[in-house]
């Protein structure tokens, strides 16, 4: 094996045109884990014309060969989940029981698209002259996918399947924090029979080869996960050239707890909506709103299962949440946490590196409560990502879905309640993409996810994520003698 982690181009690993590399760090130690290959400008372009070459070959694969590879990839992917998993933990932190799920989840992802792709098609239209329109759902294109750090292969099969699934063919980048579980799940494509140049991976920094992609006019669409900020300036670079776009963005999310809910169930499972991979997550419930006459019951289970979690080596099954991804992602942290106490937060929890217990230089913070939050307060309003949580009160319904509204975000959220039309009527209320009732979960392979207001535009997953990756074209059939 090379000491270096080529950029996969054209079915072949290849060191960048410019021969730069990067270090990733291991975030439970602080050591260097891999160099990685540096793409930049020129092996966007490169990786663009491997995949627009691909593309004539693979769009004309019938959607049922097209399933054959990514059921045989699926296959792999699930035969080789441990190492997927290990890679992502010493990447990027996360526990390795998490990391397992992910990689089982892409597993999932892509034979839910394998088994999908045959059943996208069109209509047939009656219109005012003698003939009939068809609709054809037809592949883009080249499609660049860039992605974030925080769960690298989820989010870059989310995206990568359903784009070859359709038809395309693909140029990833993921972030330069975490770029390695992609490029091993690339080549477990090769494998299966994806052909050469159907899907490219190019770590690097977005400003340069994620901005060479975002530009290059052989690019179709560009599918981005990361931050509204560098969202916002991908759509309008990406206007430019009239390309598709779907975006999935920040999120700060609500956990509403009413009185009438089993406060001892939402009190243990909670946390878990907030703390999971160390609250690097999009959807983290951040906001923990809770009716006033049972913040002191919901409060102690809380408070308990959240001192309960385990922090400590991602390696370590027993472990709940490991390091952050960065040195300087924990700083950030920090400095909310202390900004959270300097606005008149009240830190009830954690807010602490966990030192001493043998973890080393690993990145680790501990999870957070902040509790007599106001909802304008900065740890209620920007998105903290990273284990920290704001408790605000309220007294009402208006005023719970008032204030879970009032943020600009609206990507994820939770109602627990045992009233069953409150259930939905909250449910409904909410400017926000996916929620879970009583439940932490809102993303599953075949549900649509994504963002309301600044957190996002299009849909992934579900049948939504297939259509979001085709064009759709009418075609009239005179039949007139
Ligand atoms: P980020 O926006 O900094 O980076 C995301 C990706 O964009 C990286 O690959 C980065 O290299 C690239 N990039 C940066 N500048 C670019 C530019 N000018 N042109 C093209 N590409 C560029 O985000 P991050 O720090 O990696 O991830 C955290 C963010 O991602 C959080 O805001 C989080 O909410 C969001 N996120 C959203 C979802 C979702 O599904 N809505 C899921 C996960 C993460």
């Amino acid at each position: 094996m090379s000491d270096v982690e080529n950029l996969l181009i054209g079915g072949e690993r290849v060191p960048a045109a410019e021969e730069e590399t990067f270090d990733t760090v291991n975030p439970a130690t602080g050591e260097v884990f891999r160099t990685v290959a540096q793409a930049g400008a020129e092996d966007a372009d490169r990786a663009v014309h491997a995949a627009a070459r691909a593309f004539e070959g693979w769009s004309a694969q019938t959607p049922i060969q097209r399933a054959k590879v990514l059921y045989r990839w699926a296959d792999l992917i699930e035969e080789h989940a441990d190492e997927l998993a290990l890679i992502e933990t010493r990447d990027m932190g996360m526990a390795i029981g998490d990391a397992r799920w992910c990689a089982r989840n892409a597993a999932a992802v892509m034979r839910y698209y394998a088994g999908a792709v045959d059943k996208l098609f069109g209509s047939t239209i009656p219109v005012d002259r003698d003939g009939i329109v068809l609709t054809f759902r037809e592949p883009i294109g080249v499609v660049a996918l860039i992605t974030p750090w925080n769960f690298p292969l989820n989010i870059g099969n989310w995206k990568t399947a359903p784009a070859i699934a359709a038809g395309n063919t693909v140029v990833l980048k993921p972030a330069s924090l975490s770029p390695l579980s992609v490029l091993r799940y690339a080549e477990l494509g090769l494998e299966a029979g994806l052909p050469p140049g159907v899907l490219n991976v190019l770590p690097g920094p977005g400003d340069a080869v994620g901005d060479a992609l975002v530009e290059h006019p052989l690019v179709g669409k560009v599918g981005f996960t990361g931050s509204t900020e560098v969202g916002i300036e991908i759509a309008r670079k990406a206007a430019g050239t009239v390309k598709r776009v779907t975006l999935e963005l920040g999120g700060k999310s609500a956990c509403i707890v009413f009185a009438d809910a089993d406060l001892d169930k939402a009190g243990r499972m909670a946390p878990f909506s907030v703390f999971e991979n160390a609250g690097q997550d999009c959807c983290a419930r951040s906001r923990l709103l809770v009716e006033a006459s049972a913040k002191e019951e919901l409060l102690e289970h809380y408070v308990a299962a959240t001192r309960a979690i385990v922090v400590g080596d991602p390696e370590d099954d027993a472990t709940q949440m490991g390091p952050l991804v960065s040195a300087t992602q924990r700083k950030i942290v920090e400095g909310y946490v202390a900004r959270g106490v300097e606005e008149g937060a009240t830190l009830v929890e954690g807010g602490s590196r966990p030192d001493g217990d043998g973890l080393g230089d690993g990145f680790y913070l501990r999870p957070t409560i902040l509790d007599r939050c106001t909802n304008d307060m900065v740890v209620a309003r920007e998105e903290i990502f990273g284990p920290v949580v704001s408790v605000i009160e309220f007294e009402t319904e208006e005023e719970a879905i008032r204030l879970a509204n009032d943020t600009p975000y609206g990507l994820s959220g939770s109602v627990w309640t045992r009233d069953g039309a409150r259930q939905l009527r909250v449910a409904r209320a909410l400017r926000t993409g996916a929620i879970g009732v009583n439940s932490n979960s809102s993303v599953f392979p075949q549900a649509p996810f994504g963002g309301y207001k600044a957190s996002g535009i299009g849909k992934e997953l579900g049948m939504e994520g297939l259509v979001h990756n085709t064009e759709l074209k009418s075609v009239f059939v005179s039949t007139e003698p």
